[in-house]
Parts: structure tokens; C-alpha cells; sequence
């Protein structure tokens, strides 16, 4: 007998298949289960789906194909998995098979049948439970892990930076693991950098075998390694990043997002998911307990925290018993000689810090020496040649660098244009920066007669391979002095010695278009301020230093305050008034072109046919318009946003709205893609 399956494949993004297709069997395959199939010309791993099969798109007068094999070793994929993918396939508007595929392993497809068993048998011989002991609690995480035991979520758990929300994670996975010998726990954290820190502190309390990672920093044999353990349920805890939103365990009963505001947990590609929003959407799919963690919650979770949607739990202290929060200081630059890049006070403030003994971090969001380099005499500039945007010098290797595309040349001796040879960088980076605190600190000794040493890191400076590990051991071990960076380093470590934490050039995003911006540097300011004074000894001389020219304004006035509620209160006020999320919704639909024109062209198009559709009445569709760096890599970028006031109306007709993106054509046109609620427009 043969049976007819519906099966999910890896559509192209545009391709119009959005649901399974039809294949024969001779056995009888249950959903969820992996098979191989013929699509087109290739074999392709795909998901043997629930839907009725005459449901699935295949036409009737073409012979099925029968499926060429299946992956028989492995246990099929699980009705909560299948529910989530479907769900984020049709929330997130892109095709069920690459959403779904995009969660496995890419390695899986290559596997034979010897091969899968012999990597099954080598997970399944893993497990042995060494545990190092835990602190003693303090009084408010005890109350925090007594409230998730008593209710069942979601929780925002609202943990002042240094208030020891990473030991009440761990102790709400054991709490998990406890009740049940099946229990699996899912961690998340917004950045790779951040994962061996806290992968350290998993492993140490629940042992190495417990314990797998899932990252995009993995190489694809780790991938199927980890992702195998987590679906066999040999692995009880997965640590990830927003990836291991979709690995596959059978037994989760918890959910763990740390540092829930980072805009990291927002895929920007494919299908543009929120690892954070889904993250909820499995716990109430799978019944699994959903913790969301930060000092700084995004607005839409703090919002879902006041009305009640998620349980707020509240950690306001810092662990330990003298332990205070860093002093902020505004530096008004208005009042500064011109050019300073550091403030006398400021300076003398991180001298003062050396004498002790103690450590500073300068933060600085550049990355190279200087973001232009100009000739003096003409208007040149080091523009790139494929982007709307100036290519950055690095001095390290006398190169100019585009960030967007990566085209990258040697400086050249002279002006290309008249021939000067007088060119110069304009503004700086974190390489420059390091060098003129250098320089500002030469003459300075330490007591042993020790020059001061200035560390630096950023995208550029840990780009090799344990580079990021080594020079955080460094800080670590005290040999660093300042640690100069990009908002990299104020992200989750858990620096010891650190007592002074400065913003330099923070006020560009005080005066954004992007209304999330002020939202973003609070957060980034806060999280920087939490990384100071985190040793309770030192405390009391901890310093968040902030040079502005608007030091009156009110995003300051919290800060100094440590104050995110009156912070959150004020934004949600003004984001209420214009119909902002979370109070509206958005989505962004985005065109890539040869010309501006085609982009634009198209979204117009589609906007256009878009009279008529569903909820077209409650949705408000906007003007296209190009992007901020509106050409990469000589390729033109407009968008155009869609704002509806329920969520519901926005959803039905983006997906009214599909098929007509599908048809529209548009000589020159590269690709499109719809962005549901969107981070940045
Ligand atoms: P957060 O994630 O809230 O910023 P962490 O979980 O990193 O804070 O905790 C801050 C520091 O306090 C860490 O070094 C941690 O080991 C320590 N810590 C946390 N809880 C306790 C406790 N109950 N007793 C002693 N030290 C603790
Ligand atoms: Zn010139
Ligand atoms: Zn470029």
C-alpha cells in the first residue's frame, strides 16, 4: 500500500509554495517525521507535515514522487515544535519549509543512516552529575523563585543590574529539572560573547553533560551534536542565542530569556522573527514556564508587565550588603575646551581610579580610528564606492573600510582627486580613541613604577578565534587598567574591579528619528552603569561618567536616578500619544532594486492593490520611502511602513496582502521581504 504524505521543503523565499507538498510513501510516516525528497532537480530534507494531504499543494495531473528516504533513526519532530513553526511561518509571513528548516541543523541532510546511528549511540552515552553548591540565596531572589513556583507566567523579572537574576535562573532550572527526570530547560542570551561566561556557570552547577550550546558561532558538526542531545532529551539544558528558540526538546518545561530588551533577539534576515516573542508564544504552546530577564525591559514588555499580561517580579537590590549603585555624573560639554574629547574631570577621575589600583571602561559606539578620512584641500572624502555611506579608517593596517558592504582598500597616498597629500581623519573610533588616551596617560606610572595599560575591545579587536575569551580574562586578572570599547563591552559581564563605566559621545540618539532610540541609549547608558561597582567592597566609589551637551534633558534625569520605571512611564505616555508600539503595530514591507526608482516602484504597486484586501480599512499604509543608507553594495533599499492600531487587522492583511507581493513584477527589482513589527524604521 502507499500512503500520500504532506511534506515541508526548503521553498525558495519567493517562491509561491507556502504550505507542504505531496509525496508518496510505502510506509506510513507520522508528522514531524525527517525524510528526503525530490524537489526539482535536488534532494532535500523535508518535515512529513499534519495537514490533511489532499490539502497539500501538488498538481493533480503530474505523478507524485514518491519520498526517497527517511531519516528512521531520528524520532519525529513533536506536535508543540510543528505548532510553533506554523505559528512564526504565518505570523512572520515567510514560507512554512524555510522556517521550519531554518530551525534544524544544516548538517542532518548529509547524514546516512550509519552514520545518524552512530552519532545517536555516542549522545546517548553521555550523562553523569557533578554539582558545585549554589550561594546562599538572598531574601528577594528567594522571593522571586517563590513567586515562579507559585504562578505560572509569563514573568518580567525586573532585576537591577547586579541583583543576581543569573543565580535565579539557575535555580528555577533546577527547580524545573527537579520535578520531573525528563525536564528540559531552554536559556537564552542575546550575544555569543555572552554565552562562555554563562555557560561556565551552567555547566559547573549541573555538569558538562547536561549542558549544550546553540549558536551561529558553532561549526555544523557541534550544531548536529548539540541539536541531536536536545532532541533525544539526553541534553536537559540548551544555552543559545536566538537560534535555540526553535531547537527541538521534547520535555521543556521552562524558558529563560535574559536580557530580554537587546534588539540581538531580532532576526534581521530570512524570516524576521523575535526569539523573545516566541520564546513566550512556546511556553504557552508547550505549557513551559517563561521567564523574561532585565534591568532595562523593552517597552513592550514592561507595558505587558503594568496590564497585567506578564507577572512582574521585582529584584531592586544589588547582592551583597554595602552594595550601592555608581554615582552618574553628566559632564556638560557646552562648558569644555573646544574639541576635548575627555573632560578634565573626567580624565582626572580615571587617574585617580589607576592610583587606586581600580579599573575604568570608556565606551565609545565606533568601531576604526576615524569614520572619515578627508583631504584637506578638495572635498574628497572616503566615500565607498558601492554604498551611500563613508568608508572607516583603520590605521592598524592603513586601510579604509566599508561597514555595510566590506569593501576594503589600502589609504591611498594621496587625494585621488587633486593629488594632495594632506589627508586627514575626521572624528574617531575606538582604535583613536585608544590612542589618545595613550597618549593622555603617558606620563602616568603605577606605584611599581609600571606604565598604565589600555586595553581594547570591539568587533575589530576580538575577530580572531579566543581573542574575546583572552582579553576578558585579562580584565579579569587585573591586567588592564582602562578597557576602551564599543557598547560590546557593557553587555552582561560581570567585571569585578571596575569602578568607573564613561559614555562619551552618547547624544546623537537623543535627537533620532527612530523613535526607539532614546529607549536604546537608556538601556545601553543603565546596563554600561551596571557594570561598575558590581564587587560590593568597591561600590561606594563606583561612577557612571556621561559627557552630553544636553544635560538637562529628561532621559538624564532618570538615569541619574537609576530610575527605569519614571524612565518607562514617560515614553509609554508619549508613545500612547502617537500610536506607537506597543500601543500600535507595525510592519515594514522592504524592496531591494537596481534603481531607487524600481524599489520604490514596487512598494507603490503593491500598495496600490492593496484597496479592497482584508482589514484593509484598519490598516494605515505610509509613502515609500528609501533607507537611511539607501545603497549597499550597489544595491538600492526603500520601504514603506503599515501601521494598524490591532494586532489582528495588521495580520490579516499582510496575509491577504502575499499573494499580490508575489505577482507584483518590477523590471530591476532584487527581492522584497515584509518585517513584522520591526525594530528599526
Ligand atoms: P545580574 O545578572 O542580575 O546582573 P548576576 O547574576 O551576574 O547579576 O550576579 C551578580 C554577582 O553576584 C555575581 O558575581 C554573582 O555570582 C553574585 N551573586 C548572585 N547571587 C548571589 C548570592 N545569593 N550570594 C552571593 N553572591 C551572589
Ligand atoms: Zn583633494
Ligand atoms: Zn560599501
Amino acid at each position: 500500500m502507499t500512503h500520500r504524505l504532506a511534506v515541508v521543503v526548503p521553498t525558495p523565499a519567493h517562491s509561491t509554495i507556502a504550505g507542504p507538498l505531496s509525496y508518496l510513501s510505502e510506509l506510513p510516516l507520522s508528522p514531524g517525521s525527517l525524510v528526503r525528497v525530490p524537489l526539482g532537480k535536488r534532494e532535500v530534507l523535508g518535515v512529513v507535515w499534519d495537514l490533511p494531504s489532499d490539502q497539500a499543494q501538488a498538481a493533480q495531473d503530474i505523478e507524485l514522487k514518491p519520498v526517497a528516504g527517511s531519516l528512521q533513526g531520528i524520532a519525529p519532530l513533536g506536535a508543540a515544535w510543528r505548532q510553533l513553526v506554523t505559528f512564526s511561518s504565518a505570523y512572520y509571513q515567510r514560507g512554512l519549509g524555510e522556517v521550519a528548516l531554518a530551525g534544524l541543523p544544516p548538517q542532518l541532510r548529509d547524514l546516512n543512516t550509519v552514520q545518524l546511528a552512530r552519532r545517536l549511540k555516542r549522545t546517548a552515552a553521555a550523562h553523569d552529575h557533578v554539582t558545585a553548591a549554589a550561594p546562599e540565596l538572598t531574601a528577594q531572589q528567594k522571593q522571586a523563585l517563590a513567586d515562579i513556583e507559585a504562578a505560572s507566567g509569563p514573568f518580567l523579572l525586573f532585576g537591577a543590574t547586579g541583583s543576581g537574576k543569573t543565580e535565579v535562573y539557575l535555580h528555577a532550572v533546577a527547580d524545573a529539572l527537579a520535578r520531573d527526570a525528563n525536564a528540559q530547560a531552554l536559556v537564552m542570551v542575546p550575544e555569543i560573547n555572552l554565552t562562555p561566561q554563562l555557560q561556565a556557570r551552567f555547566v559547573e552547577r549541573f555538569g558538562e553533560a547536561n549542558v549544550v550550546a546553540m549558536n551561529s558561532g558553532m561549526t555544523n558538526p557541534q550544531r548536529l551534536k548539540s541539536w541531536l542531545a536536545a532532541h533525544t532529551g539526553t541534553a536537559r539544558i540548551v544555552l543559545g542565542t536566538r537560534m535555540a528558540v526553535f531547537a527541538s526538546m521534547p520535555h521543556l518545561r521552562l524558558i529563560v530569556v535574559d536580557e530580554e530588551h537587546d534588539p540581538s533577539y531580532k532576526q534581521q534576515e530570512g524570516a524576521r522573527y523575535s526569539a523573545r516573542d516566541l520564546a513566550v508564544m512556546r511556553g504557552k504552546i508547550e505549557g513551559a514556564k517563561v521567564i523574561l530577564g532585565s534591568a532595562t525591559p523593552s517597552l513592550e514588555s514592561w507595558h505587558a508587565s503594568e496590564t497585567g499580561r506578564y507577572q512582574r517580579i521585582e529584584m531592586p537590590a544589588r547582592v551583597g550588603q554595602h552594595a550601592v549603585f555608581p554615582a552618574v555624573r553628566l559632564v556638560d560639554m557646552n562648558l569644555q575646551p573646544k574639541k576635548a574629547v575627555f573632560s578634565p574631570q573626567l580624565l582626572g577621575a580615571i587617574q585617580e581610579r589607576i592610583a587606586r589600583g581600580e579599573q575604568s571602561l570608556v565606551f565609545l559606539n565606533r568601531r576604526g580610528y576615524a569614520p572619515v578620512l578627508a583631504c584637506t584641500s578638495c572635498d574628497w572624502k572616503s566615500e565607498c564606492p558601492n554604498c551611500s555611506a563613508y568608508r572607516v579608517f583603520h590605521k592598524i593596517d592603513r586601510s579604509l573600510r566599508c561597514h555595510h558592504c566590506g569593501f576594503a582598500e589600502r589609504v591611498p597616498r594621496s587625494c585621488p582627486v587633486c593629488g594632495n597629500v594632506d589627508i586627514a581623519p575626521v572624528g574617531r573610533g575606538t582604535e583613536r580613541l585608544e590612542e589618545h588616551l595613550g597618549e593622555l596617560l603617558a606620563d602616568i606610572r603605577h606605584a611599581d613604577g609600571q606604565p598604565v595599560r589600555i586595553a581594547r575591545m570591539d568587533a575589530d579587536s576580538t575577530r580572531l578565534k579566543g581573542s574575546l575569551e583572552e582579553q576578558l580574562a585579562r580584565v579579569h586578572a587585573g591586567d588592564v587598567d582602562v578597557l576602551v570599547g564599543t557598547q560590546m563591552v557593557t553587555k552582561g559581564h560581570d567585571f569585578r574591579r571596575i569602578t568607573l563605566v564613561a559614555a562619551l559621545n552618547a547624544d546623537s540618539a537623543l535627537f533620532s528619528s527612530d523613535f526607539r532610540a532614546p529607549e536604546r541609549l537608556f538601556s545601553l547608558l543603565l546596563q554600561a552603569a551596571g557594570r561598575a561597582g558590581r564587587d560590593a567592597t568597591q561600590a561606594a566609589a563606583s561612577e557612571m561618567w556621561v559627557q552630553t551637551f544636553h544635560p538637562t534633558h529628561p532621559l538624564f534625569g532618570a538615569l541619574r536616578k537609576h530610575d527605569y520605571p519614571t524612565f518607562a512611564a514617560q515614553q509609554l505616555k508619549e508613545r500612547q500619544q502617537a500610536g506607537m508600539p506597543p500601543f500600535g503595530f507595525q510592519a515594514l514591507l522592504r524592496a531591494d532594486a537596481r534603481t531607487q526608482e524600481a524599489a520604490q516602484s514596487f512598494l507603490n504597486a503593491a500598495s496600490e492593490q492593496a484597496a479592497g484586501l482584508a482589514d484593509f480599512d484598519r490598516v494605515t499604509i505610509y509613502s515609500a520611502v528609501p533607507m537611511t543608507v539607501q545603497r549597499v553594495a550597489n544595491v538600492e533599499r526603500a520601504q514603506m511602513l503599515i501601521e494598524s492600531q490591532h494586532r489582528i487587522a495588521l495580520q490579516r492583511f499582510l496575509a491577504a496582502w502575499q499573494p499580490v507581493l508575489h505577482a507584483t513584477r518590477e523590471k530591476g527589482l532584487i527581492r522584497w521581504a515584509v518585517d513584522v513589527d520591526p525594530l528599526t524604521i
